[in-house]
């Protein structure tokens, strides 16, 4: 990706990829190592009794509790702070945590919050079933108009909660329009950016108030960490968040946050690679006489792809498809197949993944056997391959 802006340091405002090398590393501070010390501790000494007393003001040097901050933390907050255009982030145990600290920061009991209707679903159970014990309502649009999440704002509604591209469907938001809108009436936006990464999108350019990942999957990109961000650039909200997340706990553990700077380092050629596999993978199944329908954005058949071809700069490797033959035995018996691809939930990581159902939020519009498939970083020959005999009869 091109650097943003013509600048004398390209370290600190560079290109993508240079971001995700240099951002925020102090290497010489360091004995020179180009690895940044992980600090796998829990708490932090002072130097003296007046330095301890000053520890809660801004302008403290000092570290005390990692729950609070970590150095470690600190330099994958910063990186990705600056990767989303943001001016500050937040990194949780889990996109989880990320998702419920972004909410709970905005709302309050009694609120109104509109929601995409296929979001993550957990998502959707945070908002139904926990929220609700607190008086908090919720809508759930289906439309992807501008003028259908209008029409679901009431004058309660303080947040709009959206995915785009949502990880089911593949459907594409004209975030920009939504974003204004929900501006103009007061209502903060939230973003999960997990689908595109910041490589492919990045959601605060186009007016949203907070964008959040779950790390455990692009950002993380070996399936072996769990992790969560929110960035975002007002500092109000900000401030809110990170004194939730020392309340609440949802921390990042310093190796983590370690794993996902080791992580950032090729989280650009990754996608690439991503996106090559994905859509060669998509392609062949589009013209395949055993498959209705695919939802790829990447695809020129998706509703949305001159949208998605504006809005993003890319596409990343997960997407669904419909077969022909509507049943569970088919889904089952196209799963039991597969050798390279696995059979398992999560995506983003360097292997290819598939699971089954009838949608993974239905939302109660209809049953439709999905195929949802995470294409990985083997060699393209051989996830088509799978992919294909796995649909022979
Ligand atoms: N957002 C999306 C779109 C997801 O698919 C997931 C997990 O699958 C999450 C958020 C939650 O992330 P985590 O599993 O890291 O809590």
């Amino acid at each position: 990706m091109e650097p943003r802006s013509r600048s004398s340091d390209p370290l600190t405002d560079g290109g993508f990829e240079t971001l995700c090398a240099h951002y925020g590393e102090h290497r010489l501070a360091h004995g020179g190592a180009v690895a940044p010390p992980l600090y796998q501790t829990s708490t932090f000494l002072f130097p003296d009794a007046e330095a301890f007393d000053r520890r809660e003001l801004p302008q403290s040097p000092y570290y005390s509790y990692t729950r609070i901050g970590n150095p470690t933390t600190a330099l994958l907050e910063a990186k990705l702070a600056q990767l989303e255009h943001g001016t500050w982030a937040r990194a949780f145990a889990s996109g989880m945590g990320a998702i419920t600290a972004a909410i709970n920061a905005t709302i309050r009991s009694g609120d109104h919050v509109v929601c995409v209707a296929h979001c993550y679903s957990p998502t959707r159970r945070y908002l139904e079933q926990y929220l609700d014990r607190f008086g908090v309502t919720a809508t759930y649009v289906a439309g992807l108009e501008p003028a259908d999440f209008e029409a679901a704002l009431r004058p309660n509604t303080r947040l709009l909660y959206l995915e785009s591209p949502t990880s089911g469907y593949c459907e594409v938001l004209d975030v920009p329009a939504v974003a204004a809108l929900a501006r103009a009436r007061g209502v903060v936006t939230v973003l999960d950016n997990s689908w595109a990464s910041p490589y492919f999108q990045q959601p605060l350019d186009h007016g949203v108030d907070l964008v959040l990942h779950s790390a455990t999957k692009y950002i993380g990109g070996h399936s072996d960490t769990l992790g969560g961000v929110i960035v975002g650039r007002d500092a109000v909200l900000g401030r809110r968040i990170a004194a939730d997340a020392e309340l609440l706990g949802a921390t990042l553990d310093p190796f983590a946050a370690w794993l996902l700077l080791r992580s950032l380092r090729t989280l650009a050629v990754r996608m690439e690679r991503h996106q090559a596999n994905g859509l060669a993978v998509a392609e062949m199944l589009a013209a395949h006489p055993k498959v209705r329908r695919v939802f790829h954005p990447g695809l020129p058949s998706h509703p949305q792809h001159a949208l998605a071809r504006r809005q993003l700069r890319g596409f990343s490797s997960l997407f669904s498809f419909m077969l022909v033959e509507q049943t569970q035995e088919a889904v089952h018996r196209f799963l039991n197949r597969l050798r390279v691809v696995g059979i398992g939930v999560s995506w983003g990581g360097y292997e290819s993944l598939a699971v089954g159902g009838v949608l993974f939020n239905s939302g109660g519009d209809g049953g439709q056997w999905l195929i949802r498939l995470h294409v990985g970083l083997e060699h393209v020959d051989d996830i088509r391959a799978d992919v294909r005999q796995a649909l022979e009869d």
